[in-house]
């Protein structure tokens, strides 16, 4: 799964760090580190990420009703599998 974060949105909360810290990461009080293919594994937290960022800042492929607060563009876009 692929994802993004607008470090320009991010304020450094930590809720994603502290829900899925597999895929994201906060070193120091600013400075958020992730990885933007996290594991299928992930998806769960990935998505309770994603509804939690209190900007949402925190873009995913691929979450299709896991979280419910991701955006629309599920469908149609990646024909992949
Ligand atoms: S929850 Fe959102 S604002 Fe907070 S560190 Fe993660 S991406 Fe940044």
């Amino acid at each position: 799964m692929r994802l993004v974060v607008d470090l320009n949105k991010c304020q450094g909360y930590a809720q994603c760090a502290f829900l899925a810290p597999d895929v994201f990461a906060l070193h120091g009080e600013e400075a958020l580190l992730y990885d933007p293919r996290a594991a299928e594994e992930q998806r769960e937290r990935l998505a309770r990420a994603v509804a939690a960022c209190p900007v949402q800042a925190i873009t995913a492929d691929g979450l299709d009703g896991a979280g419910g607060a991701t955006a629309e563009a599920g469908q149609g876009e990646s024909g992949g599998r």
